[in-house]
């Protein structure tokens, strides 16, 4: 028999669309090399028990959700849109969302037509509402207490009310200008989103020690974006200052300089990006010899 540690994970990643190259991007990051044939579905982890299976991300929450697949890459609005319709028939939700991922950032929200007068959204009253997210919708508005139609829709949901199939929309925007584009106005926005690492519940992840091991690898990739290794002299009265200047550092390292008694030299990991305006006051309380060095990775 084979030993639960002794399987293979299974990733589920969108196969073609806005969150394949980042989250491919995040699993070379943490180290994984696999092979991807043209059109092939599944990549086989060559350095690790790990494959990938490329699938429409609409599939990825129901693939965690019936085991097929330890973990997904999806984006919030999915992962929501799939809990609630579980939800709501009364199956038991078999997924977790455990990261945010910092990539794929768009919103959920109300378009209508630029000529419809709409005070708030007590307007959506008895009006058809087209969307992709019905569950999510009609969540809402039981929330709100509204009364409204839903017609769901499987994609170009901005169309829908020039068809006359619906008199507003409730779609994903990221710039806004889809909606523009088809004389839609944005008026409420009712789910924030942006991609998210899905896994099953705590109680089986944590039977897979490649499972935790990726996790760990994952956090220090996402911290690892935006940290900067920084290094500087600076005189050793102004250490307070210069801590509360370091943006997101814990405990730096002070080093005494040969023949100065009264300056040292501090290295910090910033777990937040350095800008030019922090090396400046930096500067101001009498720091010199600046570097600032980004950072390979990461484990805690
Ligand atoms: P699939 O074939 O996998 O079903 P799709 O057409 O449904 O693809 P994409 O358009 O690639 O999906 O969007 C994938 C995800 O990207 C969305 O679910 C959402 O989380 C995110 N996203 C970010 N910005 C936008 C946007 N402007 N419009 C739609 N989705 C966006
Ligand atoms: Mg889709």
């Amino acid at each position: 028999m084979t030993q639960e540690s002794d399987r293979r994970i299974k990733i589920a990643v969108q196969k073609s669309g806005r969150l394949t190259e980042h989250s491919l991007d995040l699993l070379v990051r943490c180290g994984l090399l696999y092979s991807r044939g043209r059109d092939q579905l599944i990549c086989y982890g060559e350095n690790m028990p790990v494959d990938v299976l490329l699938m429409r991300d609409d599939d990825i929450p129901g693939l965690v959700q019936e085991g097929v697949c330890d973990l997904g890459f999806v984006g919030r609005n999915i992962v929501e849109e799939r809990r609630l319709a579980l939800l709501a028939e009364h199956t038991p939700v078999e997924f977790e969302q455990i990261v945010t991922l910092g990539f794929g950032h768009c919103r959920l929200s109300f378009g209508v037509p630029e000529t419809m007068d709409f005070a708030d959204i007590r307007s959506l009253e008895g009006m058809r509402i087209a969307t992709t997210y019905p569950a999510i919708v009609a969540d809402f508005l039981r929330r709100e207490e509204l009364a409204a139609t839903l017609v769901k829709f499987s994609g170009a949901v901005e169309i829908a009310p020039s068809l006359g199939k619906a008199d507003v929309i409730c779609d994903l925007v990221s710039s806004g200008s889809t909606m523009r584009a088809h004389h839609l106005r944005e008026v409420a926005t009712i789910l924030d989103s942006e991609a998210v690492l899905i896994a099953r519940p705590a109680a089986e992840r944590t039977q897979h020690a490649w499972i935790e091991r990726l996790l760990q690898r994952l956090q220090g990739v996402l911290q690892v974006k935006e940290s900067k290794y920084i290094m500087l002299h600076a005189p050793r009265s102004a250490l307070p200052r210069i801590a509360q200047l370091l943006p997101g550092s814990e405990a730096p390292t002070i080093i005494p300089l040969e023949g100065r008694e009264d300056r040292v030299a501090v290295h910090a990991v910033c777990r937040e990006n350095v800008f030019w305006e922090t090396l400046e006051q930096l500067k101001e309380v009498g720091a010199s010899s600046m570097l600032v060095l980004p950072v390979e990775k990461m484990l805690f």
